[in-house]
């Protein structure tokens, strides 16, 4: 039967043929939402209400025969640092209390002209600064595989929200791994555009040269839908690329036959955990069962990705977040009776413990006399990494690796040491520094928690990597495969 359990694609087709009516979807999902909620807390804000009557004026129109577009009626929920006109964006801080956006992100004004039914806005590390939501102002979201660990971060709500059946897909924010990490602890699919191939205006900034948007699904297909309608050119964003975007649904062809895989040795040794190696060989050799061949291959630069990211990230984010001032946007400290001061009580009142450190960090490696000796030599590693995946690309049609060193992590497990939090993103960043696309897709299970295996493509070579998830996802049936125990939950 077709429910909120189904895909995107499979609902579409419901919808039109008329099997499933879109009030149907949305009643039995706020209806299996309402158990699971509790335990995952993947939402800040849900729009039920608003939700439902967007259902009724859908299913007339579908009644009606009108043709609609492939996305209407299907249930996203949107990252809580991405702008939905008048409605919050809080980004998991207290700094942005009672800021209303006047206006939508591109990607939000492209879902709304495809007819979808935005569910709400979940949770995230604080401005998108963590690997766990750990970082989030409000609470912390739980993983619907095992609710004693973490969902990933920082878009751990929309992972887990797709991985709990709490929506069908949703939207991530990946500077370091934000969308792939989750994705892996959740056993979905996470998809991070190549830079500058989704619009990022009405998207919070945090490292500006870094940030991408980009979907999460239970299937290739329903990653290739959302890509699609989000993608091309925004005149907005001055780094959006002019390139035509492609129909990377109706494009997909599964592909295995004949590629080329370069597997970094950086990160296929004693930094990924062996349970998770094992899961990865394992799909590597499915690949190769089937026509493609891998080897591993030497980036030495990668080694170095962590280290230039919290130079470069930081750097941008301390630039980035200087507006939220008490005077621009949301919290002001009403406690100072002089300028100074009000800046320093709101600030000081209104970011959490990550955010200060990121700022300070930042502000350092910027300051004239540290700048050379910090950010640029940062710049100059960054030069490195994307020319060791340059070089890679002149050899193999993709490289692959272990989107986490690890399973999904216990709550807490990493709260008194920053450093263990930050190599979650080991194999997520470089990818992020070469402004290069890759997706997260399920491949396996260590200690019963969902393992994430990695393809990152050339640039714009969006369309590449789907058709390679695509073909893993036909060898392996991993859809059918992951599904969380809190999706089986409700009948
Ligand atoms: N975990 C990384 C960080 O804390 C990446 C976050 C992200 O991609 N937004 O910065």
């Amino acid at each position: 039967m077709t429910t909120w359990r189904s895909s995107a694609v499979e609902l579409g087709k419901a919808f039109r043929n008329r099997s499933v009516k879109v009030a149907d979807v949305v009643t039995s999902l706020w209806l299996h939402h309402d158990q699971v909620e509790p335990s995952v807390k993947s939402y800040l804000t849900t729009f039920q209400s608003e939700t439902m009557a967007q259902a009724q004026v859908l299913d007339a129109q579908f009644d009606r025969g009108e043709t609609l577009p492939l996305l209407a009626g299907i249930p996203i929920a949107i990252k809580d640092n991405i702008h939905v006109q008048g409605v919050p964006t809080t980004c998991a801080s207290q700094i942005l209390k009672g800021f209303i956006p006047p206006f939508n992100a591109t990607v939000t004004d492209r879902l709304q002209a495809q007819q979808v039914i935005v569910t709400g806005k979940t949770n995230l590390d604080e401005f998108a600064m963590g690997s766990s939501t750990e970082n989030s102002s409000f609470h912390t979201s739980l993983n619907p595989w095992d609710t004693s660990r973490v969902p990933g971060g920082s878009s751990g709500g929309s992972a887990a929200a797709v991985a709990a059946g709490q929506a069908v897909v949703s939207l991530g924010s990946d500077t370091g791994g934000s969308i792939r990490q989750p994705a892996a602890f959740c056993g979905v699919v996470g998809m991070k555009p190549t830079y500058g191939r989704v619009s990022r205006y009405g998207l919070v900034a945090f490292a500006s040269s870094l940030d991408q948007i980009g979907p999460f699904s239970r299937t290739v297909e329903d990653a290739a839908l959302v890509l699609e309608a989000i993608s091309g050119f925004d005149a907005h964003d001055a780094t959006s690329s002019p390139r035509l975007s492609e129909s990377y649904y109706s494009s997909l062809k599964p592909t295995v036959a004949g590629l080329k895989i370069g597997v970094p040795k950086e990160l296929f040794g004693s930094e990924i955990d062996p349970g998770v190696k094992a899961q990865v060989v394992a799909a590597l050799d499915l690949l190769k069962a089937n026509g493609a061949t891998w080897e591993e291959i030497a980036m030495p630069s990668l080694k170095e990705a962590v280290t230039t990211y919290y130079i470069i990230a930081p750097a941008e984010a301390s630039a980035n977040l200087s507006r939220f001032d008490g005077v621009r946007y949301g919290y002001r400290d009403g406690g100072a009776d002089n300028l100074r001061d009000m800046f320093r009580q709101s600030r000081g009142g209104g970011f959490g413990p990550e955010v200060k450190r990121r700022i300070i960090i930042g502000t350092y490696v910027l300051s004239s006399g540290y700048y050379d000796a910090y950010y640029t030599k940062a710049q100059k590693l960054r030069s490195l990494i994307v020319r060791d995946f340059a070089h890679a690309f002149q050899k193999y049609d993709v490289i692959m690796t272990p989107t986490t060193p690890s399973v999904a992590f216990k709550l807490g497990e990493h709260e008194a040491n920053p450093l263990a939090m930050y190599l979650a993103d080991i194999a997520t960043i470089p990818v992020n520094m070469a402004g290069l696309p890759a997706i997260s897709v399920p491949c396996g299970l260590d200690q019963g928690l969902p393992v994430g295996l990695q393809i990152i493509g050339p640039a714009f070579g969006d369309q590449q990597i789907l058709n390679v998830a695509a073909g893993f996802q036909e060898l392996s049936q991993f859809p059918t495969r992951f599904q969380s125990p809190l999706m089986r939950s409700t009948q």
